[in-house]
Order: structure tokens, then sequence, then C-alpha cells
């Protein structure tokens, strides 16, 4: 066991321990899930993903990377692979534009917030931290197409009555946020939703929603 899951697992006991409400839980990640190191890297390791593989797969999905480098363009290819794998060795049809394809994803340099647009997703590098390499960012904001194209709304429905599953500070307190980190953690540390001290029921309903969101979901499990 690592230092840092170590960590985590001491602050999950600590939470859960305490039996804290909803109102009062604590997230097991006070900041965004790209910003550590295990949803930085994904169920799916970079170093397995060559240039031209990563190529190929982010064409497959009708995505246009723009301005990356080498190691960010092996990034992006390794959350697709993956989620790809948990989708039945498929592209996910929901993650397309439907007004022209390719969909675009920039990567620039400088400071300030990532985000998706209506018609591209901006990623920024924000200097040393380097979010352009990290798997959960690239996720994250694939997450956001996907709940723009009706995801949103079926996983409001379904977590109707269980309030948020809190993974990260970021995420618990606007829905779309929480959609797109809660799907983050399903594909990059899953054990975020399974093994959630903060709000353990919610946690399991949305692990059930994103388990048969995928078409081959219960492959998850190769990563818990
Ligand atoms: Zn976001």
């Amino acid at each position: 066991m690592t230092l840092k899951k170590t960590i985590l697992g001491l602050t999950l006991a600590v939470i859960g321990f305490s039996g804290l409400s909803q109102a009062q839980a604590k997230s097991p990640y006070p900041y965004s899930l790209k910003n550590y190191d295990k949803p930085s890297k994904g169920c799916y390791p970079v170093s397995r993903v060559s240039l031209t593989e990563a190529r190929d797969i982010i064409r497959l999905q009708k995505l246009k990377l723009v301005g990356a480098g080498p190691i960010e363009t092996r990034t992006l290819g390794a959350a697709l692979t993956w989620m790809h794998y948990l989708n039945g060795d498929e592209p996910l049809r929901s993650a397309t534009w439907k007004r022209r394809d390719p969909y675009q994803i920039r990567i620039v340099s400088g400071n300030g917030s990532s985000g998706q647009r209506w018609d591209h997703i901006l990623i920024r590098r924000n200097g040393h931290k380097q979010h352009g390499e990290s798997v959960a960012q690239h996720v994250h904001e694939l997450a956001h197409l996907i709940g723009n194209n009706g995801s949103y709304q079926l996983y409001r429905n379904h977590m109707k009555g269980y309030g948020y599953c809190l993974v990260s500070g970021y995420s618990d307190n606007r829905f779309n946020e929480q959609f797109a980190e809660v799907f983050t953690a399903f594909v990059t540390e899953p054990a975020l939703l399974t093994k959630n001290s903060s709000t353990p029921k919610a946690c399991k309903r949305a692990f059930d929603f994103f388990e048969s969101w995928f078409d081959a979901g219960n492959r998850v499990q190769e990563c818990l």
C-alpha cells in the first residue's frame, strides 16, 4: 500500500467513524480528481498506448486533438482505450457532437479554467500541473459532453432522493460537476464509489448507474 493510499484510507476511516451527515460530510479529495495521482493515471496505463494507437482511437471516437504533445495525445488515448473497453470495445455514442464531426479538444498553455464549450473542449495545462497529461482531466471534460447529450437527466432521475455522491470538493455543490466528477471516478478510480465512507449509499447508487450506463460496465471490476 502506498503512502497516499494509506492517507486516503485513514481519511475515509475518520470520516466514516465520525458518522457525518451529507451536509457535513467531506469529500475524499478536497480538489477535483485531475489533481491527484491515482485518477490522473487512470485504470489503463498511458505507457501501454503508442502514439499511433492513441491517434487511431481518437479518430475512432470522432474527436480531433489540437495543440497536444505526444504524452498528452497518449493520455487521451489511454482514457479512450479504457472507456471503450468498459463500453464493450465500442466508441461512446454519446461522446460525439451532433452538429459536425470531429469534435475538437484543444490543449493550450497558460493558467485558467478548463471546460467543455458547446463546440469544443478546452484544456489548459496550468504550468507544472500539466493537466493535459491527466487522464482524469480528459475524462472529466468528456463527461460534460456526455452529460449534455442526455446523460445529466438520466443520472438526475436515477439519483433522486439519494443526494450527492461525494468524491471531490469540486463536485459537492454543483450538479453538472457532480456528474462529471462521479463519471471520472468510475472511469479512473472506481473505489472512490465502492469504498466511499462520506456518502456510501449515494455512491453505491451512482456506481450502479455507471455500471449499466456502459455496455460492459462490469469490466470496471478489473480496476477495483
Ligand atoms: Zn467540469
